[in-house]
């Protein structure tokens, strides 16, 4: 049998905020957190994943759309210039 420190991390079970489910929070995923001083995940990977692509595609919808707008106003620079043209 092992003796641990007494502040050495361990495996621990979280219930998902968003699904109700149970998940494996380890003691390696704990470290991580802590390295980078965040707060334990509150939600399960799924969930989390989940969250993400939403986030990737609100954003991915926000480029495309700032694509667009950049489209049309070239559309429109190239419509004034081959109406100037024509006139010449
Ligand atoms: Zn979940």
């Amino acid at each position: 049998m092992k003796i641990y420190p007494k502040d050495e991390l361990e495996d621990k079970t979280i219930t998902c905020v968003a699904c109700g489910a149970d998940f494996e929070f380890t003691a390696g995923e704990a470290k991580f957190y802590q390295s980078k001083n965040l707060t334990e995940p509150r939600r399960c990977k799924d969930c989390r994943i989940l969250a993400k692509e939403q986030r990737d595609k609100r954003h991915a919808a926000q480029q495309n759309m700032v694509r667009e707008q950049t489209r049309s106003s070239l559309a429109d620079v190239s419509d004034v210039v081959l109406k100037h043209l024509g006139r010449e």
